[in-house]
């Protein structure tokens, strides 16, 4: 299900231009337009939800199928050596989009 004001819905059905790392049915990366190392990939859903605390049987083999993908995509853009992932959830974890994404950073040895 898309939400037609969200943002990221936007991006998966291209109405808003994004530097597209990997599509398939189920999912899209791409990159970070701000980003906060040297690799910075955001990974969503093509279906629309906001948050963690959302999911249900679903969504989590949704989430399952997105984390088994990542791998092989970092190492195909930049983070041969490693990566970090990132949910936030919430306002204080700074959460600006409200469409479930996995920030995928790496590059570089990240601080903490
Ligand atoms: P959050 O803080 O919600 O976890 O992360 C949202 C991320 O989306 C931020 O890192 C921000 O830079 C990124 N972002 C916001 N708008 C856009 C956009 O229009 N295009 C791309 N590529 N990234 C975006
Ligand atoms: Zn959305």
């Amino acid at each position: 299900m898309k939400d037609s004001n969200c943002i990221f819905c936007k991006i998966a059905e291209g109405q808003i231009p994004s530097a597209k790392v990997y599509e398939d049915d189920n999912m899209l990366v791409f990159k970070d337009i701000e980003p906060k190392a040297k690799v910075h990939l955001l990974a969503i859903g093509k279906d629309h939800f906001k948050l963690l605390s959302e999911m249900d049987e679903e969504r989590s083999r949704l989430l399952s199928y997105m984390l088994e993908k990542i791998p092989a995509i970092a190492a195909e853009n930049g983070c041969k050596n490693g990566f970090r992932l990132v949910i936030n959830q919430g306002e204080d974890a700074g959460q600006t989009v409200f469409h479930l994404h996995v920030h995928i950073l790496g590059g570089e040895p990240l601080p903490w």
